[in-house]
């Protein structure tokens, strides 16, 4: 997994998506997000990478932070910010270099994945009680958030309480966190309802910018990799193709029938590969009408 070479910038970091890239100059200012076609699932990169794919989520990811009202990561138009190279233009994000809270902020409008099987063992979601008798795949009143610990790289990621991420980040943060995650996703799931799909659940990251403090919404937003997206007209004939999704899920279905979870995990056939590309693109289409 080598990061391209991009005349100008210094190769940072390669999360199992993203490759990060800082000014040559030395400005500490900014970071240049490049979304590869890589994917990732339970928490491992998969072979092979799914063409077309960081370019789809970064133009989906740009469509929701116009949306959006809170301040997030997108610094293309300061005046400061050092030209995108044309090579990665439509996979890359200019972004303001933040401190990132190590905390990824799940939001959860429906039960499932993690969050079922939690429930189905303990009642509960990240400390969060739940009435009893809900299935997989149901809505829920009230969206809850449910944020889990960003392990460091190579470690899995924690569901936590509430209260635990207070201890990590500072009641204040935590509490500022939480409100702006469930404010997001309350206006997403409704822009996405519109359009006849089911926003089920999310996961954003949230950064503090170092010079005014402010929180800020970074990373990728809403994306087919971030969140689970379901059509409404299929979950509401319901059946077992109630949960048809628009994201990962494939991916992680698939691999649920085809690996043990143990060891490397075999590469995905050319149709999964076909099939996520597709659903991914037509989430895009569906959800800005482009
Ligand atoms: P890991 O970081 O554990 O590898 P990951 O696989 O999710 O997690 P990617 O999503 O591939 O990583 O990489 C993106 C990285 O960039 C994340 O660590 C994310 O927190 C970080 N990031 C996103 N936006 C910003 C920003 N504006 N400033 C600083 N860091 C950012
Ligand atoms: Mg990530």
């Amino acid at each position: 997994m080598t990061a391209q070479r991009l005349d100008g910038w210094t190769h940072v970091y390669s999360g199992k998506v993203r490759d990060l890239y800082v000014p040559a100059d030395g400005s500490e200012r900014f970071l240049l997000v490049v979304a590869s076609d890589r994917i990732s699932a339970f928490d491992h990169v998969l072979a092979p990478p799914i063409s077309g794919k960081g370019a789809v989520l970064t133009a989906l990811s740009r469509w929701w932070f116009e949306q959006i009202e809170l301040p997030n990561h997108l610094a293309e138009n300061d005046p400061d910010a050092p030209a995108v190279p044309p090579e990665v233009a439509d996979r890359a994000m200019l972004t303001r270099r933040l401190e990132m809270y190590p905390i990824e902020c799940v939001v959860r409008g429906a039960l499932t994945g993690s969050g079922f099987a939690e429930y189905r063992r303990t009642g509960a979601v990240c400390g969060i009680e739940l009435p009893a008798g809900l299935s997989d795949g149901d809505l829920l009143d009230e969206p809850i958030y449910t944020p889990a610990y960003k392990a460091p790289l190579g470690e899995h990621d924690e569901n936590i309480t509430f209260a635990r991420s207070a201890e990590l980040v500072g009641e204040e943060a935590a509490a500022a966190l939480r409100d702006a995650s469930i404010a997001i996703f309350t206006r997403a799931r409704e822009l996405a309802a519109e359009r006849g799909v089911i926003l089920a659940d999310t996961k954003f990251e949230f950064g503090r910018d170092p010079v005014t403090g402010e929180l800020v919404l970074a990373d990728e937003v809403l994306t087919s990799d971030s969140s689970r997206y379901w059509d409404a007209s299929a979950y509401a004939a319901g059946g077992p193709g109630r949960l048809a999704s628009f994201d990962k899920q494939i991916v992680r279905d698939w691999l649920a029938a085809n690996w043990d979870r143990t060891g490397e995990p075999p590469a995905l056939p050319q149709p999964i590969v076909d099939r996520t590309l597709v659903r991914y693109t037509e989430l895009y289409a569906r959800i800005t009408g482009a």
